[in-house]
């Protein structure tokens, strides 16, 4: 009695999203489907856009639909050099045919170099339009490791998002 109440009413879920990819020369610096001029860029089998990663991971674990490992497969060739614009794309599609809509989105991207805060407004439009949803649902906040550990050596970049996801109610 108690589930099927539960089910005839709007379900709101978090899901939590975290990556790290290693900083290299010779690869294109990409973050929110923004490529960011840099001398260094992310490595990976996709276009390694941590952000985008931390955030499909967010959603999916919201959903408890697994992750982003599980969906798309690091030894799948149809994934290298991937954007993952696409791959976010495939997640909000995932969600909406498990009957879900993305409430909103926060995340934080964690990178010494270089500053990221002009490019922001464009990951959050580019995030939104591959979900289907108002830019300003989306959050995206930068910072750097003030020079410590590994991240502020700048051998690599961090992300991590929070998103909130509903159930569409039952008619
Ligand atoms: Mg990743």
């Amino acid at each position: 009695m108690k589930a099927r109440k539960q089910n005839s009413q709007s379900d709101i879920r978090i899901g939590f999203g975290y990556d790290i990819h290693r900083l290299s020369a010779g690869r294109k610096l990409i973050l929110g489907g923004v490529h960011i001029p840099h001398s260094m860029g992310l490595l990976g089998h996709s276009d390694a856009d941590v952000l985008l990663h931390a955030i499909c991971d967010a959603l999916l674990g919201a959903a408890a639909l697994g992750d982003i490992g599980k969906h798309f497969p690091d030894t799948d060739k149809r994934y290298h050099g991937i954007s993952s614009l696409i791959l976010l794309r495939r997640v909000g599609l995932l969600l909406k045919k498990h009957n879900f809509i993305v409430q909103n989105i926060d995340s934080t991207v964690v990178l010494e170099r270089p500053k990221i805060g002009h490019y922001v407004l464009h990951m959050r439009k580019n995030i939104g339009t591959a979900l289907g949803i108002r830019a300003d649902r989306i959050s995206v906040k930068a910072t750097t490791n003030e020079g410590l550990g590994p991240l502020g050596a700048e051998e690599g970049c961090v992300a991590y998002a929070v998103a909130s996801i509903s159930s569409k109610p039952d008619p």
